[in-house]
């Protein structure tokens, strides 16, 4: 059988790819390397920004939603910052991804768990072209490839596509405290920045245990472990009380790198769509899978002659927002930490910061002041001004 659309990888990304390519009547394979429920190194917040774009209630595997955010800098609570409608859902990788998969069998994808891609081909017969897919020991046969496997993946490298990346790295465990559930983290959670340039630790509330992590983009996980054993302890817990302990990649693609080639898409972590500022990837996962899936299906129907249209109207919106996200990371992490924190505590940005979280406001509504201020900065935080941004954090850090 030949497929419309084989899809390598079933996380978010690759799960609503799929789902939104079946929903369009394409004939969808989805391939894993992993036997799901699978985890996934992640905190585990998902945006009310993220929750929207689906189509379906994410409600049977989300554990809490809070209101309420607690900044701390350096450690030190500054201020608890409330709203009156839900800023994040948080969840379990293990169920979300399970139950987004499962949302993409319903929509008649057809997966196959536990077979891992090998090779990748391009094949042409008189006017016809396809993709030869090898997982497995096993041949798929497809009009196109979407590369859905997240930081490490590999199929975007089979296909050629270059994938420079800007890599951070994140850390996280699950605790359980003893006493029961705090009441200080039944409808907040912890933001800690100053401690970790180019990065930050959280403090996640899930059903009866905490998720508590640190990550950012300047520094190694021996380095973010120590600083993770320092948060812990400000809090009155220790490294030791954290189970589940795990470290993975943050990719973050460079302006140049290309998210499509002939029949082959990026979507999600594998096309380094992680946001620089908050370090989210799953809302950026699931916007490209939507996108992806648009511009396939008119692929496939012969309205679209290539898949050109996937990265131009990906630099019109995922893009140019992750552009301006890493305008604001660069912003933040060169300022002064007494003027980043009030940025960060600005009572007047939080209505922003909410509508943000929320999908009902951008970024770029964060830009306000004086009207020279902006041109100012966006001529001098450029995205190609971040290697250098980067590597002072990382001088700052010895
Ligand atoms: C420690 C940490 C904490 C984070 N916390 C958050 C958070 O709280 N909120 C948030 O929004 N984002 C968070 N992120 C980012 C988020 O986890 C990713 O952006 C998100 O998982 C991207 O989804 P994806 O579908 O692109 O890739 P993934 O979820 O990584 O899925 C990729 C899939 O591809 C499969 N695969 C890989 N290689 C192959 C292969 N060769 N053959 C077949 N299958 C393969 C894997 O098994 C996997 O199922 C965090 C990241 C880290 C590292």
């Amino acid at each position: 059988m030949q497929y419309d659309v084989i899809i390598v990888g079933g996380g978010p990304a690759g799960s609503t790819t799929g789902r939104e390519c079946a929903a369009r009547g394409l004939s969808v394979l989805l391939i894993d390397k992993a036997l799901f429920p699978r985890d996934k190194p992640c905190g585990g917040a998902v945006s009310i920004r993220a929750a929207v774009l689906l189509p379906f209630d994410l409600g049977p595997v989300i554990e809490r939603t809070t209101h309420a955010i607690r900044f701390s800098t350096c450690r030190k609570p500054r201020l608890t910052q409330s709203a009156q409608d839900p800023l994040i859902h948080f969840t379990q990788r293990r169920y979300l991804d399970h139950f987004l998969l499962e949302q993409a069998k319903k929509s008649g994808v057809t997966v196959r768990e536990g077979i891992k891609i090998e090779q990748l081909d391009l094949k042409s017969s008189g006017q016809k072209t396809h993709v030869i897919v090898r997982a497995g020991h096993e041949t798929f046969r497809g009009k196109t490839v979407v590369a859905a496997d997240g930081a490490t993946g590999v199929t975007a490298r089979l296909a050629g596509i270059p994938t420079p990346r800007w890599r951070g790295v994140a850390l996280e465990g699950n605790l359980k405290p003893k006493g029961g559930f705090p009441q200080q983290w039944e409808d907040c959670f912890g933001l800690d920045t100053g401690d970790i340039p180019g990065g930050y630790g959280w403090i996640f509330p899930k059903k009866d245990h905490l998720n508590i992590g640190v990550g950012g983009l300047s520094l190694g996980m021996g380095r973010l472990k120590n600083k993770l054993d320092i948060l812990m302890r400000a809090e009155g817990w220790r490294l030791a009380d954290l189970v589940d302990l795990k470290g993975f990649s943050l990719p973050i693609r460079q302006p140049c790198s290309p998210l499509a080639n002939g029949r082959v898409l990026l979507v999600g972590d594998a096309a380094g769509l992680v946001d620089p500022y908050s370090g989210e990837g799953i809302y950026n996962a699931i916007r490209s899978g939507q996108i992806a899936a648009k511009h396939l299906s008119n692929f496939i129907s012969g309205e679209e002659v290539n898949l050109a249209g996937y990265q131009r109207e990906m630099a019109e919106t995922v893009l140019a927002e992750m552009d301006m996200s890493l305008q604001l990371f660069m912003l933040i992490h060169l300022l002064p930490l007494k003027i980043a924190e009030r940025l960060h505590h600005d009572e007047a940005r939080w209505p922003l910061i909410c509508k943000i979280l929320r999908g009902e406001g951008e970024y770029s509504d964060l830009k306000q002041g004086p009207p020279f201020v902006w041109p100012v900065l966006d001529f001098l935080l450029r995205p190609a001004a971040f290697p250098f941004v980067s590597k002072m954090l990382r001088v700052l850090n010895r």
